[in-house]
């Protein structure tokens, strides 16, 4: 391991280049690179942005044994204390907030408003986090025994291991990050291999804000799995936090099983969209059109199946194709930008190849329908802002995420059947209703097996809110007060008097 400057905050970013600096990992208080690093490229035009450290199980290992070690003296600091430390990490955040969007933007693709949109939505997790840690309430519970008092305590679980995904690449630290620093707990994270600048800006500012060396960790990697397995399988770790892909879930709930981790899982989705024939499709067709292109199509809530009523489906459609058609590809610094890049080359093949069995299978293309490759997109991975009709349960999209810019329109005519189709899949992260009618608001809400409903409403998504799945859309709740003891055990005293 070679030592660099620590050097001010977005300036190693700007400046960095092929045969430079490397972009370091916090190890104990420490940023430290590594001699090779690999590079992290704008989605948007390809331009390598910087080389990043190349973290192996060696630095896992480090970082886990400067967890452990922190873990004494942090967990006994008071709530306030701890609180103080998270408000002036939102303090610092939102001073920062242009200059990280711009950076999100540039690493991830997102258009800059909504990098400027998940800054802030990432700092709100840390106002939260800073006001519960406060709110560590216990308990007294009264005993059948006149000689018994029982008392509930709640202690931090111990050192948490976090993996990050791409898609939020800052909101989706802080959603794990505060919580566990808010509990008293210490952190090893490993931020996705296509964002991890956003990731040691993070680290940056919780570090400026006065969190400990060693109570907060950053393994950067081009390759995950040695480090995740070193994440999993340490016995030192007391909890994995993972937000990203089912199949990856899966994996490491299970390399984590041996050692009885606890385990929150955040995971895919396939959200159902559904429009009865009482609702105003054109306000339902806006919505549609705001939410499943929101990241261009690559967030774990973004509708998947949009079912709409019969009556109402023409008008649904017209609106939702109109709004859709206008919508601007590009770099997201541009102006007027709406949709972005895809991640990767592979990211481009996965829409293109659910749109072409659809179309294949007797969907029809409203708009959109292919890759971009005009001018300067051809540089990035972009595809058209896509609406299909027609589509039925065999096609693809019907079954898979797409994770990606294509609205698919089913038209249903039965009330009934629909909540059963919208069921029908093996997610349940979102759902979102569009009713003006109580009774069947209500009824919808308490049938779709899904954890976040939104009735007429298509950001049901706050820090102080619940955020998680059921079934193979994961385990476990993030924000709110539930998200908070995600990371406390529970102790119990019985005193006999
Ligand atoms: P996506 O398919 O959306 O990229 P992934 O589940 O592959 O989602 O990625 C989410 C996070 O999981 C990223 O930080 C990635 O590096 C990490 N990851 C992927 N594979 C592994 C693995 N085998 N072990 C540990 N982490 C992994």
């Amino acid at each position: 391991m070679a030592r660099v400057l620590f050097t001010p905050v977005f300036q190693s970013v700007k400046n960095m280049s092929a045969d430079s600096t490397i972009a370091p990992m916090l190890i104990n208080g420490e940023w430290l690179s590594t001699h090779a690093g690999f590079p992290v490229v704008n989605p948007a035009n390809g331009e390598q942005l910087a080389l990043v450290s190349d973290g192996t199980a060696d630095e896992a290992l480090s970082a886990v044994d400067a967890a452990h070690a922190a873990f004494a003296s942090w967990s006994v600091t008071t709530c306030h204390h701890r609180s103080a430390i998270l408000y002036r990490a939102w303090e610092l955040m939102l001073a920062r907030k242009a200059e990280l969007a711009d950076l999100m933007t540039r690493e991830q693709g997102k258009p800059l408003r909504a990098a400027t949109n998940e800054v802030q939505y990432a700092a709100d997790f840390l106002l939260w986090f800073a006001e519960e840690a406060k709110r560590m309430y216990g308990e007294s519970i009264p005993s059948a025994r006149g000689d018994q008092r029982f008392i509930v305590h709640h202690h931090p679980v111990g050192v948490v291991a976090a993996i990050t995904p791409w898609n939020y690449p800052v909101s989706m630290i802080t959603r794990k990050v505060a919580p566990a620093l808010a509990a008293g707990c210490t952190v090893v994270l490993k931020p996705a291999e296509a964002t991890p600048l956003c990731a040691v800006e993070v680290f940056r500012i919780l570090e400026e804000a006065g969190v400990p060396a060693g109570v907060i960790n950053l393994v950067t990697t081009a390759s995950p799995a040695p480090v995740g397995k070193v994440f999993c399988e340490d016995e030192r770790i007391k909890k994995l936090t993972f937000t990203g892909s089912t199949p990856v879930g899966r994996k490491l709930s299970a390399e984590a099983a041996p050692s009885l981790k606890r385990v929150s899982m955040e995971l895919g989705g396939h959200a159902p969209f559904i429009v009865y024939p009482d609702a105003d499709p054109v306000h339902a067709a806006k919505g549609a059109a705001l939410v499943k292109f929101l990241n261009t199509g690559q967030a774990c809530i973004c509708p998947n199946r949009i079912f709409v009523h019969r009556n109402i489906a023409t008008e649904f459609v017209e609106t939702l194709a109109s709004r859709v058609s206008k919508m601007k590809a590009g770099d997201g610094r541009g102006e007027g930008i709406a949709i972005g890049p895809l991640v990767n080359e592979a990211a481009l093949h996965k829409v293109d190849k659910q749109v072409a069995d659809a179309r294949d299978k007797g969907a029809e293309i409203v708009c959109g329908g292919q890759p971009l490759t005009d001018g300067n997109l051809a540089q990035g991975h972009f595809y058209a802002p896509t609406v299909l009709t027609g589509v039925r349960e065999d096609m693809l999209i019907y079954r898979e995420e797409t994770f990606g810019p294509v609205a698919p329109v089913v038209v249903f005519d039965d009330e009934d059947d629909v909540i059963a189709m919208a069921n029908d899949t093996h997610y349940g992260l979102a759902a979102y209703v569009y009713t003006n009618n109580l009774s069947t608001a209500m009824r919808a809400f308490e049938q779709l097996r899904f954890g976040i409903i939104g009735i007429n409403d298509i950001n049901p998504t706050s820090a102080s809110a619940p955020f998680g799945g059921m079934n193979h859309s994961g385990l476990g709740r993030e924000g709110a007060r539930e998200g908070l003891l995600e990371y406390l055990e529970t102790k119990l005293g019985g005193f006999s008097i």
